[in-house]
């Protein structure tokens, strides 16, 4: 590809979900688009999500009789974001774009989001996911094959980009004019493309030797649900421009740990760790300590639940471990299964056999299963605060799924700081001509602490963003 390509190209960094939505609202605009990405296939941490996505006001609520606002969001966001890290446009442009995101893959991509939970920290159940496999990959993977399909997108895979180019000329004000990018089969010859440039490569929770010491050393020695392309380059990208006009960054030092990472059996120490989906939590999982009793509201935020973990791990009552009855198992069965095959969560056909297997004492068992069912009845006020209860009745005489959990990296808060339209920004807060940012590599959206689902939002709304103003620049 040479540097002559036309001016209506806008390239695309990085090909997860806020790739994708940018790359299929340029093409909806009438640019054509260039998507480079430095992996031998698309999808990046996209494809891994498994909760699901969020959205306010939606087609699936209404249809499941579930309220809910824009304005429930906004709050439910805030708080969660903190008081000093939350932003409110920013807030605003997630959330109020949010129902819209929902409704474009829907009715664009053929996505089924007609199932709807209810996370930790959400006041209302908003979180959609389909009948079929985890969400991220039915999401991503339906706008991937209609970007492969497209006339006017170009992929290139294994091409990982290294510069993003300005003009130089002082009037233009420092615009980036394309990127410069290193393919796996060009031996390090380094090839250019023209255009705009959109910022899609997420987050830094893979980048331990960088990103991580640097700003969170005290995190080093957990692992990570995070693919091994997470080690930050859009945020170096960007970092890196010239002089006065370079992208700058905030709230670095914001990394969410969620609290359920699965512990492999096979495999105790790996530094990558599967997620054990929120929504096991949502549809009744409990976590329970080495003693069988329960710590903390299952619901409760992730940087809440993982704090009281991290309580249980230091007063020596590890291993932490989920289980869940057969009906929670049943509402998530292909998840369950998937984990099973994996060998991650063991099925027992009792809490008699859980005790033989893990020395989980079987009256403690008895005592905190009774117990959940009394809170969830209302006889009794659970004393960790859990106030809604899906499939709370345990019994120790049903076939129980257990598997063992660990705080593990999951996503980063900080990034690219942007505005509402996803414009990069400088050190003055004024827009950098013809750069744009999106998903996981943007910060400042979430504050202090992301609620589940708001990521794959957070990737279809920028993204969109992104798309549609990057357009109107090409
Ligand atoms: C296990 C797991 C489960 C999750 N579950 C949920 C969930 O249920 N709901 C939710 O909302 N969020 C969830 N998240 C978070 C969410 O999936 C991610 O934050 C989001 O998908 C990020 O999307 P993205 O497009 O910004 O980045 P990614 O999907 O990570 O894509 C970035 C892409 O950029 C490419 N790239 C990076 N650097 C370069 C470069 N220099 N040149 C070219 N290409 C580059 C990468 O190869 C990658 O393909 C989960 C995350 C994980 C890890």
């Amino acid at each position: 590809m040479s540097t002559s390509d036309s001016k209506r190209t806008v390239i695309v960094i990085g090909g997860g979900l806020a790739g994708v939505s940018a790359a299929h609202t340029l093409l909806q605009h009438g640019a054509s688009v260039v998507l480079l990405d430095k992996k031998p296939s698309l999808g990046g941490n996209s494809v891994k999500a498994s909760s699901g996505i969020n959205g306010a006001g939606t087609e699936a609520q209404k249809a499941n009789g579930i309220e809910d606002s824009v304005e429930a969001f906004i709050d439910d966001t805030t708080i969660s974001a903190g008081s000093t890290l939350s932003r409110p446009h920013l807030i605003q442009a997630l959330t109020s774009n949010s129902s819209s995101a929902l409704s474009w893959l829907t009715s664009e991509f053929g996505v089924d989001l007609s199932l709807v939970a209810r996370l930790g920290g959400h006041s209302i159940p908003r979180t959609h996911r389909g009948k079929g496999g985890a969400p991220g990959w039915a999401i991503t993977s339906a706008l991937i094959k209609k970007l492969e399909q497209a006339e006017n997108a170009k992929v290139l895979k294994g091409a990982k980009v290294v510069r993003v180019l300005q003009e130089e000329d002082e009037k233009s004000g420092g615009r980036v004019v394309g990127v410069e990018y290193e393919s796996v089969d060009s031996q390090g010859e380094k090839k250019a493309v023209n255009g705009s440039v959109v910022v899609a490569t997420g987050g830094y929770g893979a980048d331990f030797s960088g990103f991580l010491t640097q700003f969170r050393p005290d995190l080093l020695s957990l692992p990570t649900t995070n693919g091994d392309h997470a080690t930050g380059d859009g945020h170096r990208l960007v970092l890196d421009l010239a002089g006065s006009r370079k992208g700058v960054l905030c709230d670095m030092d914001q990394i969410q740990v969620h609290p359920t990472g699965f512990v492999d059996p096979a495999n105790p120490t790996s530094k990558t760790k599967f997620l054990a989906a929120e929504a096991l939590r949502s549809v009744g999982g409990l976590l329970v300590d080495s003693a069988g009793e329960r710590f903390v509201n299952e619901l409760d935020r992730r940087d809440a639940v993982t704090e009281k973990m991290q309580q249980v791990i230091e007063a020596g009552k590890a291993p932490i471990r989920m289980v869940m009855n057969v009906k929670a198992y049943e509402v998530l069965k292909a998840h369950c299964d998937f984990y099973l095959a994996k060998g991650l969560m063991k099925k027992y056909p009792n809490a008699q056999a859980l005790t033989e297997d893990t020395k989980l004492p079987l009256e403690t068992l008895s005592k905190t299963f009774n117990a959940h069912a009394e809170f969830a009845s209302g006889k009794a006020k659970d004393p960790f605060g859990k106030t809604n209860f899906d499939n709370a009745e345990y019994s120790v005489d049903e076939t129980l799924f257990v598997a063992e959990m660990t705080p593990v990296v999951h996503y980063t808060m900080g990034g690219i700081t942007i505005d509402a339209g996803a414009h990069v920004l400088d050190a003055d807060g004024q827009k950098i001509p013809g750069l744009y940012a999106a998903g996981e590599v943007i910060g400042g959206v979430h504050g202090k602490n992301r609620l589940g689902g708001s990521s794959l939002l957070e990737a279809v709304v920028f993204g969109r963003l992104a798309g549609e103003n990057a357009a109107k620049d090409a």
